[in-house]
């Protein structure tokens, strides 16, 4: 996968380098490209202006992000643009970005932008209902989650197709050595050996958590008949 970043702080994307999205790129699985669009500025790098109108702040400008835009080599990319306003991110999205080629990340800062930045822009997108200084920290939250997601990033596969959310379900309680850590003991059917009480305890345990906690993830599943019987005997204990 091909990355291309536009932003006016590069050095903030040092967490890039590292642990999975790191290791990723020095396999060749990923390429990540930053462009400071300051320096594609034609009015002394000034990137930023007062809003027609009126108004509190600084709107970034369309022009340095127009021409930054046309010399970055692309391929079919998803561009995106991070913006409070737009589609809330999430797993589905991850797993749907994931599949592509070259994804390009367009962060904002100081009040917004320029609405006509948005015809160069596939989709619009927020990381959740509160307000960041600037685009960069969700955009690197949307790379990390993509790029785990990416074929032999990740070891086993399996190692995200049981994460919370991908299976459309929060992940069962897990336990590793010792058996008891201060009086706390690992649930006795993991100790078993017997699979098929294994896979039925973590169902049941993820159904448990997903209806305790969130149950709008309930909503639309299609439940199997083990699950549907599974998720009546949860209700009625409960
Ligand atoms: N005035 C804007 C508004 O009310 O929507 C907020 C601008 S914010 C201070 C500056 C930039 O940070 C935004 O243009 C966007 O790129 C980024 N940003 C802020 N909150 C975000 C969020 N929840 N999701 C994604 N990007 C966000």
């Amino acid at each position: 996968m091909k990355i291309d970043i536009l932003t006016l702080f590069p050095e903030m994307f040092a967490p890039l380098e590292h642990s999975i999205v790191g290791k990723a790129r020095d396999k060749g699985l990923l390429e990540i490209s930053y462009h400071n669009f300051r320096d594609h500025a034609e009015k002394a790098r000034h990137v930023d202006d007062e809003p027609y109108g009126g108004g509190q702040g600084m709107l970034l400008r369309a022009q340095p992000i127009f021409d930054c835009m046309e010399q970055i080599e692309q391929k079919n990319p998803r561009v995106i643009l991070l913006d409070p306003a737009g589609r809330t991110f999430n797993q589905t999205y991850a797993e749907e970005l994931a599949q592509e080629e070259q994804l390009i990340f367009i962060c904002g800062h100081y009040e917004g932008y320029d609405e006509r930045i948005k015809s160069l822009v596939t989709d619009e997108v927020s990381l959740g209902d509160y307000v960041l200084t600037g685009g960069e920290l969700a955009a690197m939250t949307m790379i990390d989650a993509t790029v785990r997601l990416i074929p032999e990033v990740i070891g086993k596969e399996a190692s995200h197709t049981d994460d919370s959310f991908s299976s459309g379900l929060l992940e069962y309680p897990q336990y590793t050595r010792p058996y008891d850590f201060r009086g706390m003991q690992v649930p006795e059917v993991l100790m078993s050996g017997h699979h098929e009480k294994i896979r039925q305890w973590r169902l049941y345990q993820s159904l448990k958590k997903t209806y305790q906690r969130r149950p709008d993830l309930l909503v639309g599943y299609p439940l199997t008949v083990e699950e549907s019987q599974m998720l009546e005997q949860i209700e009625k204990e409960s």
